[in-house]
C-alpha cells in the first residue's frame, strides 16, 4: 500500500469521500488521489515522494507557479503583523485599487469598474453578485447557461459544470425547487434562447450570469460576438450582465478574458465582474466589482446585505497584491507561449494515434474534447455527446509519467509562468503514451 493510499483510507473515515471539494476525488477516473506534501514552481510532490509536473495549479490560482518567492515573502511579512483583525487595512484598498486599475487600463470606452468588494471565495462573489443584481433591479429571475459553473450557490447549481458535471448530477439534492424556480437555464452560445427568455418574462429578469469563457464543462470558446450580444440583450431588457471571471480573471490576460476580447468587440463592459483564484495567488480571497452606482447598493451604504468575518483577510490580501504585482506582461507571454506549444503537441500526439478530438481554448486556458471532430463543442449538449470516457486512460497514463492533471475531462489545463523547458519536456514526452491509451 502506498502512503497516499493509507492516508486516503484514513481521510475517508472522517471526511466525506475523503476530500474537501468533490473535484479532487478520483471517482470518475478511478484510483487514489495522491496526497500532496509540497509544491514548488511547476511541480507538486506527493507523500510517497513522487514528483509531478502540475497542470492543476490549485485549480487556477498558481499563475506564477507554486511558492513564488515574492508571494511567500509578502505572506511571511503579513504573518508577522497578525493573522486577522476584522477591521479595515490599507492592503484591502491597495488590492482593490490594483484590480480597478488593471481592468480600466484595458477599457476602451471609459472606466469599466469603480469599486470592488472583497470576499473569501468565488462562490461568495457570484452569490453576492446575483443578490446585488436582484436588489438593484428589483427583479427576481436570473439567466444562467447550462454547463457553466459559478460555485456552489443554490440558485446556480442547475445544470452546473465542474464537479456537478463530472459526477453526472443534474443539480444538487438539498436545493429546493423554490430556490431554482427563479433560475432560467439556457444553452450556451445561443443568443436566440436568451432573447426568448427575456421575451417570455418581460421585466422579471434581474441578470444574465455567464462565465467569461466557460471552463467548467471543459473549455468552450464563446462564439464571435456572443459576450457582446449578451451585453446588448441585457441592456435592451434592463437587466444586468454578470461576467464571472473567477477562473479566467487575471489569467487569460492582465485583465482576464474580458481584457483579451472586449476591445475588438466594440469595448463593451459588463455591469458586475466576479474574480477569484489568481487574485489570491493561492490564498482564500475573491471579489466582485462594478460601477459605483451598482456597487453602492451593497451594505453599509445600500440595502443589499453582504458580510464576512474573514473578508479582506490580511494574509490573502498580501498574497493577492504580490501575485498581481508580479503578473507582468512577460508572465502572460510566457504562459501564452507554453499554452500554444502544448496545444500543438497534444494535437499532434492525438492525431498520430487517430484519436478524433478538438482542443478548446480561451486564451491560454484550454482543454481537450475527445471524439468531437474539427468543429469542437459549442455547448453542454455537445460536451455530453463527446467521448469523455477516453480521458480516464489518458489521465492515468499522464499520471504514471509524472504529470498531474485534473481527474475530470471537464476541467481546464492550467499552466504557469514557472512551467519551464524541463517541465514542458516532461509533459510533451508523456503525450504519445497517453494518446495511445486514449485511442484504445
Ligand atoms: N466561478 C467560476 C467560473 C469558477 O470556476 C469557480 C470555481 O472553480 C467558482 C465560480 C467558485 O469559486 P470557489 O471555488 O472559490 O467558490
Amino acid at each position: 500500500m502506498t502512503v497516499s493510499e493509507e492516508l486516503f483510507e484514513r481521510s475517508q473515515r472522517v471526511i466525506p469521500g475523503g476530500v474537501n471539494s468533490p473535484v479532487r476525488a478520483f471517482n470518475s477516473v478511478g484510483g487514489t488521489p495522491p496526497f500532496i506534501v509540497d509544491a514548488e514552481g511547476p511541480y507538486v510532490k506527493d507523500a510517497d515522494g513522487n514528483q509531478y509536473v502540475d497542470l492543476v495549479g490549485s485549480w487556477g490560482p498558481a499563475l506564477l507557479g507554486h511558492r513564488h518567492e515574492a508571494v511567500i515573502e509578502a505572506v511571511h511579512t503579513a504573518v508577522d503583523h497578525g493573522l486577522s483583525f476584522g477591521a479595515s487595512t490599507v492592503g484591502e484598498t491597495e488590492l482593490a485599487e490594483t484590480v480597478v486599475d488593471r481592468i480600466n487600463r484595458s477599457a476602451t470606452n471609459g472606466p469599466a469598474i469603480d469599486q470592488v468588494r472583497l470576499v473569501s471565495t468565488g462562490t461568495e462573489a457570484t452569490m453576492t453578485s446575483i443578490r446585488l443584481a436582484r436588489g438593484y433591479t428589483g427583479r427576481d429571475k436570473i439567466i444562467k447557461f447550462a454547463g457553466c459553473y459559478h460555485g456552489h450557490v443554490d440558485a446556480l447549481l442547475s445544470e452546473a459544470g465542474s464537479g456537478v458535471a463530472t459526477l453526472s448530477l443534474p443539480g444538487s439534492a438539498g436545493v429546493t425547487q423554490a430556490t431554482t424556480a427563479e433560475t432560467i437555464v439556457v444553452p450556451y452560445n445561443d443568443l436566440d434562447a436568451v432573447r426568448t427568455a427575456f421575451e417570455k418574462y418581460p421585466g422579471e429578469i434581474a441578470a444574465v450570469i455567464t462565465e467569461a469563457a466557460p471552463c467548467n464543462m471543459g473549455v468552450v470558446t464563446p462564439g464571435p460576438g456572443f459576450n457582446a450580444g449578451l451585453r446588448e440583450l441585457t441592456r435592451e431588457f434592463g437587466a444586468l450582465m454578470i461576467f464571472d471571471e473567477v477562473l479566467t480573471g487575471f489569467r487569460a490576460s492582465s485583465a482576464g478574458y474580458w481584457g483579451l476580447t472586449s476591445a475588438e468587440e466594440g469595448g463593451w463592459a459588463p455591469d458586475i465582474y466576479t474574480f477569484g483564484k489568481v487574485i489570491g495567488g493561492g490564498m482564500p480571497i475573491a471579489a466582485l466589482g462594478g460601477r459605483r452606482e451598482i456597487m453602492e447598493y451593497l451594505a453599509p451604504n445600500g440595502p443589499v446585505y453582504q458580510a464576512g468575518t474573514l473578508s479582506g483577510n490580511p494574509l490573502s490580501v498580501a498574497a493577492g497584491i504580490a501575485t498581481l504585482r508580479n503578473a507582468t506582461g512577460q508572465v502572460y507571454s510566457a504562459i501564452d507561449r507554453a499554452s500554444s506549444h502544448l496545444r500543438q503537441e497534444v494535437g499532434a500526439a492525438l492525431d498520430a494515434e487517430g484519436v478524433q478530438h478538438s482542443i478548446q481554448s480561451a486564451g491560454n486556458i484550454f482543454s481537450v474534447a475527445f471524439g468531437t471532430g474539427e468543429n469542437g463543442v459549442r455547448n453542454y449538449e455537445d460536451v455530453k455527446a463527446s467521448e469523455s470516457y477516453r480521458y480516464t486512460a489518458f489521465f492515468h497514463s499522464m499520471l504514471d509519467s509524472g504529470v498531474y492533471m485534473a481527474p475530470s475531462p471537464f476541467e481546464a489545463w492550467f499552466l504557469s509562468a514557472a512551467h519551464d523547458d524541463a517541465a514542458m519536456d516532461r509533459i510533451v514526452s508523456a503525450l504519445p503514451a497517453a494518446a495511445r491509451a486514449a485511442a484504445s
